[in-house]
Protein backbone atom coordinates (compact mmCIF):
# COMPACT_ATOMS: atom_id res chain seq x y z
CA UNK A 1 0.00 0.00 0.00
CA UNK A 2 2.57 2.65 0.96
CA UNK A 3 4.66 1.78 -2.12
CA UNK A 4 1.49 1.62 -4.66
CA UNK A 5 -1.13 3.68 -3.32
CA UNK A 6 -1.97 7.08 -3.26
CA UNK A 7 -3.18 8.77 -0.02
CA UNK A 8 -5.46 11.97 0.19
CA UNK A 9 -4.51 13.25 3.20
CA UNK A 10 -2.83 16.69 1.98
CA UNK A 11 -3.56 19.01 -0.68
CA UNK A 12 0.09 17.63 -2.04
CA UNK A 13 -1.53 14.44 -1.74
CA UNK A 14 -5.29 15.62 -4.38
CA UNK A 15 -2.59 17.45 -6.40
CA UNK A 16 -0.38 14.32 -7.02
CA UNK A 17 -3.59 12.18 -7.53
CA UNK A 18 -5.28 15.28 -10.12
CA UNK A 19 -2.32 14.90 -11.98
CA UNK A 20 -1.89 11.19 -12.23
CA UNK A 21 -5.40 11.00 -13.35
CA UNK A 22 -4.82 13.54 -15.92
CA UNK A 23 -1.43 12.20 -17.06
CA UNK A 24 -3.54 8.87 -17.35
CA UNK A 25 -6.31 10.16 -19.68
CA UNK A 26 -3.73 11.98 -22.09
CA UNK A 27 -1.66 8.77 -22.30
CA UNK A 28 -4.54 6.87 -23.07
CA UNK A 29 -5.36 8.95 -25.99
CA UNK A 30 -2.11 9.33 -27.82
CA UNK A 31 -0.43 5.74 -27.05
CA UNK A 32 -1.37 3.71 -30.56
CA UNK A 33 -1.55 0.68 -29.07
CA UNK A 34 -4.66 -1.26 -27.06
CA UNK A 35 -5.62 0.22 -23.86
CA UNK A 36 -3.23 -2.39 -21.07
CA UNK A 37 -6.32 -4.26 -18.76
CA UNK A 38 -5.74 -1.99 -15.89
CA UNK A 39 -5.37 1.49 -17.82
CA UNK A 40 -7.98 4.16 -16.66
CA UNK A 41 -8.77 1.87 -13.69
CA UNK A 42 -9.12 3.52 -10.28
CA UNK A 43 -9.61 1.42 -7.37
CA UNK A 44 -10.20 3.61 -4.41
CA UNK A 45 -9.68 1.30 -0.47
CA UNK A 46 -12.48 2.27 1.57
CA UNK A 47 -16.03 3.23 0.87
CA UNK A 48 -16.32 5.82 3.44
CA UNK A 49 -17.27 9.25 3.10
CA UNK A 50 -14.06 10.47 1.63
CA UNK A 51 -14.50 7.11 -0.94
CA UNK A 52 -17.48 7.46 -1.62
CA UNK A 53 -17.57 11.02 -2.57
CA UNK A 54 -14.60 10.42 -4.77
CA UNK A 55 -15.32 7.88 -6.70
CA UNK A 56 -19.15 10.02 -7.21
CA UNK A 57 -16.93 13.20 -8.64
CA UNK A 58 -14.28 11.04 -10.32
CA UNK A 59 -17.37 10.08 -12.57
CA UNK A 60 -18.10 13.77 -13.37
CA UNK A 61 -14.43 14.83 -13.53
CA UNK A 62 -13.17 12.50 -15.78
CA UNK A 63 -15.84 13.23 -18.17
CA UNK A 64 -14.22 16.63 -18.08
CA UNK A 65 -10.99 15.84 -19.01
CA UNK A 66 -11.97 13.60 -21.78
CA UNK A 67 -14.21 16.25 -23.15
CA UNK A 68 -10.98 18.67 -24.05
CA UNK A 69 -10.39 16.55 -27.15
CA UNK A 70 -9.34 13.44 -25.47
CA UNK A 71 -11.82 11.53 -27.93
CA UNK A 72 -9.96 8.70 -28.50
CA UNK A 73 -10.89 7.81 -24.78
CA UNK A 74 -14.64 6.69 -24.03
CA UNK A 75 -15.47 7.32 -20.76
CA UNK A 76 -18.26 5.02 -20.51
CA UNK A 77 -16.13 1.88 -22.06
CA UNK A 78 -12.86 2.84 -20.62
CA UNK A 79 -12.64 4.53 -17.48
CA UNK A 80 -13.33 2.17 -14.98
CA UNK A 81 -13.84 3.32 -11.28
CA UNK A 82 -13.99 0.72 -8.12
CA UNK A 83 -14.99 1.06 -4.61
CA UNK A 84 -13.34 -1.58 -2.40
CA UNK A 85 -14.79 -1.74 0.93
CA UNK A 86 -14.38 -4.31 3.94
CA UNK A 87 -17.00 -4.30 5.57
CA UNK A 88 -20.72 -5.00 4.42
CA UNK A 89 -21.76 -1.95 3.25
CA UNK A 90 -20.94 1.42 1.78
CA UNK A 91 -20.87 4.33 4.11
CA UNK A 92 -20.77 1.82 7.08
CA UNK A 93 -20.64 4.80 9.94
CA UNK A 94 -24.36 5.75 8.66
CA UNK A 95 -27.86 4.46 8.67
CA UNK A 96 -28.13 1.30 6.58
CA UNK A 97 -30.72 3.50 4.41
CA UNK A 98 -28.21 6.01 3.17
CA UNK A 99 -25.97 3.12 2.58
CA UNK A 100 -28.21 1.17 0.55
CA UNK A 101 -29.14 4.40 -1.56
CA UNK A 102 -25.21 5.57 -1.97
CA UNK A 103 -24.20 2.17 -3.25
CA UNK A 104 -27.64 2.01 -5.74
CA UNK A 105 -26.50 5.84 -6.78
CA UNK A 106 -22.92 4.79 -7.33
CA UNK A 107 -23.67 2.01 -9.65
CA UNK A 108 -26.22 3.75 -11.54
CA UNK A 109 -23.11 5.88 -12.61
CA UNK A 110 -21.16 3.08 -13.17
CA UNK A 111 -19.32 2.77 -10.53
CA UNK A 112 -18.08 -1.17 -9.14
CA UNK A 113 -18.81 -1.15 -5.57
CA UNK A 114 -17.78 -4.27 -3.72
CA UNK A 115 -18.40 -4.55 -0.54
CA UNK A 116 -17.53 -7.47 2.07
CA UNK A 117 -13.77 -7.06 0.26
CA UNK A 118 -10.58 -7.22 2.53
CA UNK A 119 -7.30 -5.69 0.87
CA UNK A 120 -4.45 -7.48 1.33
CA UNK A 121 -1.80 -6.38 -1.02
CA UNK A 122 -1.47 -3.38 -3.27
CA UNK A 123 0.66 -4.13 -6.49
CA UNK A 124 1.68 -1.91 -9.28
CA UNK A 125 -1.39 -3.19 -11.27
CA UNK A 126 -3.12 -4.55 -9.14
CA UNK A 127 -4.96 -4.96 -5.55
CA UNK A 128 -5.30 -8.24 -4.38
CA UNK A 129 -7.92 -9.18 -2.10
CA UNK A 130 -7.47 -11.83 1.70
CA UNK A 131 -10.24 -13.96 0.21
CA UNK A 132 -7.50 -14.26 -3.34
CA UNK A 133 -9.77 -11.79 -5.50
CA UNK A 134 -7.70 -9.41 -7.87
CA UNK A 135 -8.74 -6.28 -9.49
CA UNK A 136 -6.68 -4.48 -12.02
CA UNK A 137 -6.32 -0.67 -11.77
CA UNK A 138 -3.69 1.93 -12.72
CA UNK A 139 -3.83 4.25 -10.07
CA UNK A 140 -4.98 3.30 -6.46
CA UNK A 141 -6.48 5.31 -3.90
CA UNK A 142 -6.21 4.55 -0.24
CA UNK A 143 -9.55 6.12 1.63
CA UNK A 144 -9.23 3.80 4.46
CA UNK A 145 -8.44 5.48 7.65
CA UNK A 146 -5.73 8.05 8.58
CA UNK A 147 -2.71 7.69 10.69
CA UNK A 148 -1.01 9.63 12.52
CA UNK A 149 2.53 11.58 11.49
CA UNK A 150 5.54 8.89 12.51
CA UNK A 151 7.23 11.46 14.64
CA UNK A 152 4.62 11.28 17.63
CA UNK A 153 5.68 7.61 18.25
CA UNK A 154 7.40 7.97 21.38
CA UNK A 155 7.34 11.08 21.56
CA UNK A 156 8.92 12.26 24.62
CA UNK A 157 7.77 8.53 25.76
CA UNK A 158 4.08 9.79 25.92
CA UNK A 159 1.67 6.89 25.11
CA UNK A 160 0.60 6.61 21.76
CA UNK A 161 -1.53 3.94 19.89
CA UNK A 162 -1.59 1.67 17.01
CA UNK A 163 -1.98 4.76 14.39
CA UNK A 164 0.28 6.93 16.62
CA UNK A 165 -2.69 8.98 18.21
CA UNK A 166 -1.29 10.00 21.64
CA UNK A 167 -3.59 8.56 24.02
CA UNK A 168 -5.48 10.99 26.43
CA UNK A 169 -8.12 10.96 29.38
CA UNK A 170 -11.50 12.47 28.74
CA UNK A 171 -10.15 15.29 29.88
CA UNK A 172 -7.37 15.74 27.16
CA UNK A 173 -4.49 15.36 29.06
CA UNK A 174 -1.90 12.71 27.92
CA UNK A 175 -1.47 9.85 30.08
CA UNK A 176 2.07 9.94 30.92
CA UNK A 177 1.92 13.82 31.34
CA UNK A 178 -0.73 15.61 32.59
CA UNK A 179 0.34 19.18 31.78
CA UNK A 180 0.34 17.97 27.91
CA UNK A 181 -3.24 17.95 25.99
CA UNK A 182 -3.79 16.47 22.81
CA UNK A 183 -6.99 17.41 20.84
CA UNK A 184 -8.42 16.52 16.81
CA UNK A 185 -7.05 13.96 14.64
CA UNK A 186 -3.66 13.56 16.98
CA UNK A 187 -5.29 12.35 19.68
CA UNK A 188 -7.37 9.04 20.54
CA UNK A 189 -10.00 10.52 23.58
CA UNK A 190 -12.70 8.04 24.74
CA UNK A 191 -16.07 8.43 23.47
CA UNK A 192 -17.70 9.06 27.02
CA UNK A 193 -20.75 7.48 26.47
CA UNK A 194 -20.41 4.93 23.79
CA UNK A 195 -17.96 2.13 22.81
CA UNK A 196 -14.44 3.19 21.17
CA UNK A 197 -12.59 6.73 21.07
CA UNK A 198 -14.26 10.05 19.29
CA UNK A 199 -13.97 9.78 15.34
CA UNK A 200 -11.52 11.86 13.76
CA UNK A 201 -13.96 14.01 12.09
CA UNK A 202 -13.56 18.59 11.95
CA UNK A 203 -16.76 18.57 14.52
CA UNK A 204 -14.95 16.83 17.14
CA UNK A 205 -11.30 18.74 16.73
CA UNK A 206 -13.41 21.42 16.33
CA UNK A 207 -15.43 21.05 19.75
CA UNK A 208 -12.31 19.66 21.26
CA UNK A 209 -10.42 23.28 20.48
CA UNK A 210 -13.56 25.21 22.11
CA UNK A 211 -13.15 22.36 25.16
CA UNK A 212 -9.64 23.16 25.60
CA UNK A 213 -9.37 26.89 25.37
CA UNK A 214 -11.47 26.67 28.96
CA UNK A 215 -9.66 23.82 30.10
CA UNK A 216 -6.38 25.57 29.82
CA UNK A 217 -7.41 28.38 31.83
CA UNK A 218 -8.92 26.17 34.60
CA UNK A 219 -5.55 24.12 35.06
CA UNK A 220 -3.59 27.45 35.32
CA UNK A 221 -6.01 28.34 37.84
CA UNK A 222 -5.67 25.30 39.24
CA UNK A 223 -9.11 24.40 38.95
CA UNK A 224 -10.20 20.70 38.45
CA UNK A 225 -11.06 20.19 34.95
CA UNK A 226 -14.22 18.97 32.84
CA UNK A 227 -14.33 15.92 30.85
CA UNK A 228 -14.82 16.35 27.27
CA UNK A 229 -18.13 14.61 25.69
CA UNK A 230 -18.38 14.69 22.11
CA UNK A 231 -21.75 15.76 20.16
CA UNK A 232 -22.02 14.30 17.56
CA UNK A 233 -24.34 16.51 15.19
CA UNK A 234 -24.32 13.82 12.12
CA UNK A 235 -22.79 13.46 8.66
CA UNK A 236 -23.02 14.73 5.36
CA UNK A 237 -21.63 13.22 2.60
CA UNK A 238 -21.62 14.95 -0.90
CA UNK A 239 -22.31 12.55 -4.41
CA UNK A 240 -20.83 15.74 -6.63
CA UNK A 241 -23.19 16.63 -8.71
CA UNK A 242 -25.82 14.03 -8.34
CA UNK A 243 -26.96 13.86 -4.68
CA UNK A 244 -25.95 13.96 -1.22
CA UNK A 245 -26.88 12.37 1.38
CA UNK A 246 -26.68 12.49 5.34
CA UNK A 247 -27.94 12.40 8.63
CA UNK A 248 -28.55 14.82 11.14
CA UNK A 249 -28.44 14.03 14.94
CA UNK A 250 -28.79 15.60 18.24
CA UNK A 251 -31.34 18.07 20.26
CA UNK A 252 -31.98 19.92 17.18
CA UNK A 253 -34.05 17.24 14.58
CA UNK A 254 -35.25 15.22 18.08
CA UNK A 255 -33.14 12.32 17.39
CA UNK A 256 -31.55 10.79 14.01
CA UNK A 257 -32.82 12.34 11.08
CA UNK A 258 -31.58 11.21 7.31
CA UNK A 259 -31.41 13.72 4.32
CA UNK A 260 -31.21 13.46 0.99
CA UNK A 261 -31.07 15.38 -2.12
CA UNK A 262 -31.41 19.35 -2.68
CA UNK A 263 -31.95 20.07 1.22
CA UNK A 264 -28.62 18.23 2.65
CA UNK A 265 -26.93 19.30 -0.44
CA UNK A 266 -28.13 22.49 0.80
CA UNK A 267 -26.70 22.00 3.88
CA UNK A 268 -23.78 20.52 2.81
CA UNK A 269 -22.96 23.66 1.20
CA UNK A 270 -24.02 26.04 4.21
CA UNK A 271 -21.63 24.08 6.13
CA UNK A 272 -18.34 24.52 4.12
CA UNK A 273 -19.34 28.35 4.26
CA UNK A 274 -19.68 27.95 7.75
CA UNK A 275 -15.79 26.87 7.79
CA UNK A 276 -14.81 29.08 5.52
CA UNK A 277 -15.70 31.88 7.66
CA UNK A 278 -14.85 30.66 10.54
CA UNK A 279 -11.13 30.76 8.91
CA UNK A 280 -11.72 33.84 6.91
CA UNK A 281 -14.58 36.14 8.06
CA UNK A 282 -17.76 37.58 6.78
CA UNK A 283 -16.47 39.79 4.19
CA UNK A 284 -13.52 37.81 2.50
CA UNK A 285 -15.66 34.65 2.22
CA UNK A 286 -18.49 36.88 0.51
CA UNK A 287 -15.84 38.07 -1.80
CA UNK A 288 -14.26 35.40 -2.34
CA UNK A 289 -17.82 33.39 -3.40
CA UNK A 290 -18.88 36.52 -5.56
CA UNK A 291 -15.71 36.08 -7.40
CA UNK A 292 -16.22 32.29 -7.81
CA UNK A 293 -19.45 32.93 -9.34
CA UNK A 294 -18.28 35.40 -11.67
CA UNK A 295 -15.13 32.92 -12.86
CA UNK A 296 -17.00 29.71 -12.79
CA UNK A 297 -18.29 30.54 -16.30
CA UNK A 298 -15.07 31.53 -18.07
CA UNK A 299 -12.51 29.35 -15.90
CA UNK A 300 -12.35 25.23 -17.09
CA UNK A 301 -13.78 23.21 -14.15
CA UNK A 302 -10.98 20.84 -14.96
CA UNK A 303 -7.01 22.11 -14.68
CA UNK A 304 -5.27 19.95 -17.67
CA UNK A 305 -1.69 21.14 -15.75
C1 LIG B 1 -9.99 13.70 2.35
C2 LIG B 1 -10.56 14.01 3.71
C3 LIG B 1 -11.88 14.40 3.80
C4 LIG B 1 -12.44 14.70 5.04
N1 LIG B 1 -13.75 15.07 5.10
C5 LIG B 1 -14.30 15.36 6.29
C6 LIG B 1 -15.66 15.77 6.37
O1 LIG B 1 -16.36 15.87 5.35
N2 LIG B 1 -16.17 16.05 7.60
C7 LIG B 1 -15.43 15.94 8.75
O2 LIG B 1 -15.94 16.22 9.84
N3 LIG B 1 -14.14 15.57 8.70
C8 LIG B 1 -13.56 15.26 7.50
N4 LIG B 1 -12.26 14.86 7.45
C9 LIG B 1 -11.51 14.78 8.70
C10 LIG B 1 -11.06 16.17 9.14
O3 LIG B 1 -10.36 16.81 8.09
C11 LIG B 1 -10.16 16.05 10.35
O4 LIG B 1 -10.80 15.27 11.34
C12 LIG B 1 -9.82 17.41 10.94
O5 LIG B 1 -9.18 18.22 9.97
C13 LIG B 1 -8.91 17.24 12.16
O6 LIG B 1 -8.44 18.48 12.57
P1 LIG B 1 -7.02 18.60 13.26
O7 LIG B 1 -6.86 20.04 13.59
O8 LIG B 1 -6.90 17.60 14.33
O9 LIG B 1 -5.96 18.15 12.16
P2 LIG B 1 -5.64 18.82 10.75
O10 LIG B 1 -6.80 19.53 10.19
O11 LIG B 1 -5.00 17.74 9.95
O12 LIG B 1 -4.55 19.92 11.12
C14 LIG B 1 -3.25 19.58 11.54
C15 LIG B 1 -2.32 20.63 11.00
O13 LIG B 1 -1.04 20.42 11.58
C16 LIG B 1 -0.07 20.60 10.58
N5 LIG B 1 1.13 19.85 10.98
C17 LIG B 1 1.34 18.51 10.86
N6 LIG B 1 2.55 18.19 11.32
C18 LIG B 1 3.12 19.33 11.77
C19 LIG B 1 4.36 19.66 12.36
N7 LIG B 1 5.30 18.72 12.60
N8 LIG B 1 4.59 20.94 12.67
C20 LIG B 1 3.66 21.89 12.43
N9 LIG B 1 2.48 21.65 11.87
C21 LIG B 1 2.21 20.39 11.53
C22 LIG B 1 -0.71 20.07 9.33
O14 LIG B 1 -0.10 20.59 8.18
C23 LIG B 1 -2.16 20.55 9.50
O15 LIG B 1 -2.36 21.82 8.93
C24 LIG B 1 -11.66 14.58 6.22
C25 LIG B 1 -10.33 14.20 6.12
C26 LIG B 1 -9.78 13.90 4.89
C27 LIG B 1 -8.34 13.46 4.81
Amino acid sequence: MREHALRLESKDDARRFHARMVNACIRAHAQATPLRPEQLHVAIIGAGATGVELAAELHRTTRQVVAYGLDRVDPDKDIKVSVIEAADRVLPALPPRLSQATADLLRQLGVDVHTGAKVAEVRSDRVCLADGRMFVAELVVWAAGVKAPDFLEDLAGLETNRINQLVVHPTLQTTRDENIFALGDCAACPWLGANGNVPPRAQAAHQQASHLFGQIRKRLAGKPLREYRYRDFGSLVSLGEFSTVGNMMGGLVGGNLMIEGRFARLMYVSLYKMHEVALHGVPKVTLDTLARMLTRRTEPHVKLH
